[in-house]
């Protein structure tokens, strides 16, 4: 969804053993990293072409402190049974958020049998450095990178200029991660249109390129209208393009933190919606359920329109994730979209 808010320190090395019930549900409950091979046979993007069921991924941020970073691995703990086809860490804006990044990534990708992908921007770094993370992936078996471009530091409404040594777009990220090794890369897609250009048209277009560059599936900014989702992959087809385009939701919990991501993100947040949250604005448990039931109904709507899965923005939390996707009707399959 966009950069980890802050710092954090080392996860506490208390993952639960990847074995047991609660393992994925599409290939065999393993442990450590010499089982990682054998673990992932197939990609993400096999997974789409497949079509034959919905995907679900989770998003995590790299947590401030060592309490964050405890309840972030309780929150993998408690949404491991929902069977996650993937999960993320967001690859941070300065160096040492970066550090715990890298951190939690190699943790998830060595200490689980969850697949795990890399997050990799290009800002504020060089080409060489973006070579140096892609190389730290590999050498912890992360076979997947999110290339994205990432923003300035101080957020997505400071303007956008390259690193000096570095790139200039998400499409020249993909190249390189490419250019690298045998990596299955996914990218960013806007729904409501990036705030930089506000050109729909624009965002297409790119989803095009970054398919030509290498990108195999596309992985959408967080939004709250059925209709972008849908009008944004016409758009994309018209054009040729056919990455899978996998919506990306993030759970209304708290008032103020939706609205604050999506006037970052240039996300359009409904009156329909708003008008519904306003009325418990000083019931915080009335208004996660009501914010719960908006995100579960956004959900259906979209399964039942072919999206081909669903990526979650956690927020390192797993209550209201597990509400939605427990609540989903996902059968009869349709087609891939
Ligand atoms: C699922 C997901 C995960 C994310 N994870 C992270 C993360 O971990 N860390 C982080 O910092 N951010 C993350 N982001 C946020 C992302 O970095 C920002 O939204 C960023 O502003 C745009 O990234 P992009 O990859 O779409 O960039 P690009 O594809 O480079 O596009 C950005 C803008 O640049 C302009 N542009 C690019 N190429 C061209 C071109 N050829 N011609 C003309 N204009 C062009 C356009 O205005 C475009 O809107 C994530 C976003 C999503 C959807």
């Amino acid at each position: 969804m966009g950069a980890p808010p802050a710092d954090s320190p080392t996860p506490p090395a208390a993952f639960p053993p990847a074995a047991g019930p609660s393992a994925p549900r599409d290939r065999p409950a393993v442990g450590g990293s010499a089982d990682l091979a054998r673990a992932a046979p197939d990609t993400i993007a096999a997974r789409l072409a497949a079509g034959d069921r919905r995907l679900i991924s989770f998003e995590f941020f790299p947590p401030a402190d060592a309490a964050g970073a405890e309840q972030m691995w309780d929150t993998i703990a408690s949404l491991r049974p929902l069977a996650p086809d993937f999960v993320s860490v967001t690859y941070g804006a300065n160096g040492s958020t970066r550090e715990r990044t890298l951190d939690l990534t190699a943790r998830l990708a060595r200490e689980t049998s969850l697949t795990t992908m890399g997050h990799l921007t290009c800002a504020s770094q060089s080409r060489a450095e973006s070579k140096a993370v892609v190389r730290r992936y590999a050498a912890v078996g992360v076979k997947h990178v999110l290339a994205v471009r990432g923003d300035m530091p101080g957020g997505p409404t400071v303007p956008w200029r390259p690193h000096p040594a570095g790139l200039a777009n998400a499409t020249e990220l993909v190249r390189l991660v490419k250019s690298q090794g045998d990596f299955c890369v996914g990218v960013a897609a806007f729904c409501d249109p990036h705030p930089q250009r506000l050109d729909p048209a624009l965002d297409a277009r790119l989803l095009w390129d970054k398919q030509a560059a290498g990108a195999e599936f596309a992985i959408t900014q967080l939004f709250f209208r059925a209709h972008s989702y849908f009008d944004l992959v016409e758009r994309v087809r018209a054009l040729g393009c056919t990455l899978p385009i996998v919506p990306g939701l993030m759970p209304i919990t708290r008032l103020s933190q939706v609205e604050r991501f999506a006037q970052l993100s240039g996300a359009v947040l409904p009156r329909a919606i708003t008008d519904r949250l306003d009325k418990l604005a000083d019931d915080p448990a009335g208004l996660r359920q009501v914010g719960v039931q908006v995100v579960a109904e956004l959900s259906q709507e979209l399964i039942d329109g072919g999206a081909p899965g669903l990526h979650f923005f956690t927020q390192n939390r797993s209550d209201a994730t597990r509400a939605i996707w427990a609540g989903l009707r996902l059968d009869p399959p349709t087609p891939p979209r």
